[in-house]
């Protein structure tokens, strides 16, 4: 039994059995094969040979009938090197002398072939050390198939182990047969986190070498509360675990109650409760959680799930649907948010040296504007159904905000001049994700309806610290004072010029949180659909004084830590019942 501690993402237990999801762009584990499973190893290499000579046959075919013999020459490398018997029989002999499985071999020895060509120096060399990491991974295609494949045929339920997965993947997974995930890499808040919690199944992240202890197939539980996961448990863990999992099971059957009554403090402030969302079929769990309306639509999500760039139609859908789904209540369509760790791989940019510093979201968007133009095409004509407000992620200078207003304007102007019916008073507003927005929140007040902080990246550029690298995750809190500095910034901004503030960053859903930030004077949240019961509870149990009086409280403490404990203890006071602080940083 091994246990591994990760980054707590959703919360609920699950046991279950390990599906490894495995692109083999890392290490290839290594793994042991009972004695008799040895003889199966050498068969599995002898067919992944066949099968990889074969593919590479018929592409080498391919390309000497499009271009010609010569560029068709590059196969006879790689041909030539699955002939090898200097190559190959070293990787047979380790199967058989180490029980080691054939793709652990095949691997450990293409690895080490492409590390001596590098080592070579030339150009020439480096390009064949490149073709040797190419028929490795031909061949543990063939060895292990191509995971996304196995996925799609699975009849059973899993858990999912993978060594990192990107937002489009996570997007992607059957939420019928996946019923928990963990990964090695990953913070709270990457955007692939904040999709598997969308998902409402235990999610842990950032476990390191959490793909080195697990076999495929491996009983394995997973603690979304506490980021433990335990591969191949003992009988008594089991029980103990079957026996939290019914306690949390009931205490969230009683927090369904909460779904109907009103988010309003014991001294009878309203407090607004939105829900986040990537997709319109979410609106069911914002609706069923008792949400407001949504606070954040997400949209690049149409863009990650999709071949090709959505069509205006496309776009129109989905807004047309989430909105009528909402029944009165608002919908804010935030713009594309495309960038970072957020592409298609059909529209795989040049890499960037600093994607998250780069070219990205609103920036994006103003270098693309035809792409753009059709996206405020379509969500002007929703707005013609329903109560729909627009903002803008990631400003960061004034002239980024007029340009996307100008923008925004001037498709209006077409839209009214093709007499499409659309909201001329449409609320528009802008995210809070850079210090620069921050701090300069009083001028942008006076040019936008209303702001939403997304701390999830103003904590990533206020500390320089990257939200999805597990590696300095430490650094990562929203309880950093200087973090803390900015958002009452931004909110005596607003409060100034009368514009709307929500918050909608990842802290928003986080009850350690709640109080504090409604004691900063925030009466709107905008968080995941899953925890706005919890934080309904929070609010209806305590009343607006005692959260001012703990907002000063914490205002003069100069650590994150003091911050931290101090809210805790406030919570654990005031509202002892709160099943909370399970991923507070
Ligand atoms: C944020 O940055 O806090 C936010 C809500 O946007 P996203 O998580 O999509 O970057
Ligand atoms: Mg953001």
């Amino acid at each position: 039994m091994d246990i591994i501690k990760g980054i707590p993402v959703s919360p609920g237990i699950i046991i279950g059995r390990a599906f490894l999801l495995d692109d083999h762009r890392e290490k290839v584990p290594r793994h042991l094969v009972a004695e008799d499973q040895v003889e199966n190893e050498l068969e599995r290499l002898d067919r992944a040979i066949r099968e990889s000579v074969e593919s590479l046959e018929a592409d080498r075919d391919r390309a000497a009938e499009k271009l010609g013999p010569e560029p068709a020459k590059i196969f006879a490398f790689h041909l030539g090197l699955l002939a090898d018997k200097t190559l190959i029989e070293p990787v047979r002999e380790r199967i058989r002398s180490e029980r080691v499985t054939a793709a652990y071999a095949v691997s450990e020895a293409f690895q080490d072939l492409a590390e001596r060509f590098r080592a070579m120096g030339s150009e020439v060399f480096r390009q064949k050390a490149n073709d040797v990491i190419d028929l490795d991974r031909r061949l543990l295609d063939h060895l292990v198939g191509q995971s996304k494949d196995r996925l799609c045929e699975l009849t059973e339920e899993v858990i999912i182990v993978s060594h990192d997965l990107t937002p489009t993947q996570t997007a992607t997974l059957d939420v019928n047969r996946v019923v928990g995930l963990a990964t090695d890499l990953g913070g709270r808040t990457s955007h692939s986190s904040i999709v598997a919690a969308a998902l409402g199944i235990p999610v842990v992240v950032g476990c390191q070498t959490l793909t080195h202890h697990v076999n495929e197939g491996d009983q394995l539980i997973v603690d979304g509360k506490s980021g433990v996961i335990i591969v191949r448990p003992d009988q008594e863990t089991i029980e103990e675990y079957e026996a939290s999992a019914l306690r949390q099971a009931g205490a969230k059957a009683d927090l369904q109650d909460l779904a109907q009554q009103e988010a309003i403090t014991k001294d009878g402030t309203r407090i607004k409760l939105m829900g986040n969302i990537e997709f319109a079929r979410e609106i069911e769990a914002v609706q069923n959680a008792g949400g407001d309306g949504v606070g954040l639509y997400r949209t690049e999500f149409l863009f990650l799930t999709s071949p090709t760039e959505p069509t205006e139609a496309e776009h129109f859908e989905a807004y047309r649907k989430s909105v009528e789904l909402l029944d009165g209540k608002p919908l804010t369509i935030r713009t594309l948010d495309l960038g970072a760790d957020k592409y298609t791989q059909q529209r795989a940019q040049e890499p960037e040296r600093n994607p998250f510093l780069g070219l990205r979201s609103i920036r994006y968007c103003l270098q693309n504007l035809p792409m753009f133009r059709t996206q405020l095409r379509a969500i002007l004509r929703a707005s013609a159904h329903g109560p729909i407000r627009v903002m803008f992620p990631l400003i960061s200078t004034l002239m980024e905000l007029r340009q996307a207003r100008m923008v925004l304007q001037d498709v209006m102007e077409e839209c009214d001049e093709e007499g499409l019916e659309f909201d001329r008073n449409m609320p528009v507003g802008m995210m809070i994700e850079v210090p620069s927005a921050a701090l300069m929140a009083s001028q942008f007040a006076r040019e936008v309806d209303f702001f939403s902080i997304g701390t999830n990246d103003l904590i990533q550029y206020t500390m320089a610290v990257d939200r999805g690298n597990e590696r300095v995750a430490n650094l990562y809190s929203g309880a950093n004072p200087a973090v803390l500095q900015l958002i009452k910034t931004v909110i005596r901004a607003s409060k100034r010029f009368r514009i709307e503030t929500s918050l909608c960053g990842e802290i928003g859903g986080d009850v350690t949180y709640t109080m504090l930030l409604l004691g900063f004077g925030l009466r709107t949240l905008s968080l995941v659909p899953s925890q706005i019961p919890q934080v309904k509870r929070v609010i209806r149990t305590v009343d607006i004084s005692q959260c001012e009086r703990l907002a000063r409280k914490v205002g003069s403490f100069d650590s994150e830590r003091k911050i931290l404990n101090a809210l805790r203890d406030e919570l654990n006071t005031l509202v002892p019942e709160v099943d909370g602080g399970w991923s507070a940083r």
